[in-house]
């Protein structure tokens, strides 16, 4: 595999881009070695700067579950561009996409469409407490909502549930204003709205979480939190950014029946565009400006060349047979890579709802954060870079999610298995 190219990228990127990158995971820093360049994607494959072609597991970390340059987005995207790229006033495609996402997710009622999935979380939360007049919120650990504030919180050390800032630059005031508790963990969640319940506005969660790899929720947890938030008065908030339309075309909350009083969006809906949503039932919602006191907005909010990629890609998505060709390549992986590993005696432990899923280098179960972080993340990176090697792009990082789209055909997951049952022997 040759790495010219990228190397002086590499080099030249890292003098005017802080680490070379614009998003931190991309430095490939779990992993060991230098990020490649890409020039161009078709399909399950991206293809480098030096020529090199990778079947893509990342897939712009989640959105393309068309695969790269779907024919229908490209074309639905050109049409947009050269009528404009830009309005800033209302445009008939802001309708049709948010009627699209209300018809796929019937608790949202009215949407707001917004540039990425922190501007979503952010806003969701801002509603919530807007609408119930209350200050704390509740996030489970290991889930990550984007980079606002409030929402890269730790938690505390011993059973304190008021969070702790999980970087610099965060005032331990904003992140006292969220209380966290672990995953799965109905009990843990009960004891924190017994001492603070009337005074939370919200938990929010990814019902699948899918930051910290993947980690599926037990029978009756989302159910208990759907009570409990009830009970107490509280929204509960799905971030579906990610296991929206992948979980199950209708996210997680179709996958599992429970109905979320806010959802979040982004990913999937922008079809590789910015892209973010929220949404819910009107009662909520219209607590938004303009017709409630909620403030929230967006210069390219409802951009037409971003909402032209999202319905198209929802639309291709939603025909027959579509979603589930994304699920069944995965779960055709998934089988695949078990029993290499049963032959090759390295303990693993698999999770999978719809086109997302983890392979962790652990025996498992892993139900919450604690024990995905027991995950072997040294063999996880040996098995990154022969995959790599071998031209098969995984994600840097154990506490990533591994994606499949409609270009995943079964010749795809062929080579796929044979460049895993060659590495799995290394390992
Ligand atoms: C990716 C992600 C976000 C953040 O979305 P950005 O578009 O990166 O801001 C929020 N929540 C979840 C669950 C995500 O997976």
């Amino acid at each position: 595999m040759k790495s010219d190219v990228s190397a002086k990228l590499w080099r030249e990127a890292n003098q005017v881009l802080v680490g070379g990158v614009n998003s931190p995971v991309r430095a490939f820093k779990a992993v060991g070695g230098n990020p490649f360049f890409a020039v161009s994607g078709k399909g399950a494959v991206v293809t480098d700067a030096d020529g090199n072609e990778y079947i893509d597991y990342v897939l712009s970390w989640g959105p393309l579950v068309l695969g790269h340059a779907h024919p229908v987005v490209v074309e639905a995207v050109r049409k947009a561009l050269e009528k404009g790229s830009s309005f800033g006033i209302p445009t008939e495609a802001e309708i049709r996409l948010a009627e699209r996402i209300r018809q796929i997710m019937p608790s949202i009622e009215k949407v707001r469409l917004v540039n990425s999935g922190t501007e979503a979380t952010m806003s969701a939360i801002r509603l919530a407490r807007g609408f119930t007049g209350r200050d704390l919120i509740v996030k489970l650990e290991g889930c990550y909502h984007g980079h606002a504030d409030g929402l890269l919180v730790k938690a505390g050390s011993g059973l304190a549930t008021l969070g702790i800032p999980a970087s610099p630059g965060i005032p331990a005031a904003y992140a006292q204003c969220t209380l966290t508790a672990p995953y799965n963990d109905l009990d843990a969640m009960r004891a924190v709205f017994d001492t603070h319940g009337a005074n939370i506005a919200c938990i929010i969660l990814e019902p699948v979480v899918g930051n910290a790899g993947v980690i599926l929720p037990e029978p009756g947890y989302l159910q208990g939190l759907r009570d409990l938030t009830k009970r107490h008065g509280a929204l509960l908030i799905f971030d579906e950014v990610m296991s929206g339309f992948r979980a199950a075309l209708g996210g997680a909350q179709a996958r599992y029946g429970i109905t979320p009083d806010l959802t979040t969006l982004g990913k999937v809906i922008g079809g590789g565009l910015p892209v973010g949503a929220y949404g819910g039932p009107a009662a909520i919602m219209d607590h938004l400006a303009p017709v409630g006191p909620v403030y929230q907005a967006g210069t390219l909010a409802g951009n037409p060349l971003a909402t032209a990629a999202g319905l198209a890609t929802l639309e291709v998505l939603a025909e027959p047979g579509a979603y589930e060709s994304t699920e069944n390549a995965l779960t055709r992986l998934g089988k695949g890579l078990a029993e290499i590993a049963h032959e090759t005696s390295v303990p693993i432990f698999q999770t999978q709802a719809g086109s997302m899923g983890c392979l962790f280098f652990h025996e498992g179960p892993i139900r919450n954060y604690a024990d995905a972080a027991q995950s072997d993340t040294a063999r996880y990176a040996r098995f990154f870079r022969g995959m790599l090697e071998r031209g098969v792009y995984l994600a840097p990082s154990q506490f990533e999610a591994c994606f499949t789209s409609t270009a995943h055909t079964s010749d795809t997951l062929d080579r796929t298995l044979s460049a895993a049952r060659d590495v799995f022997r290394t390992l």
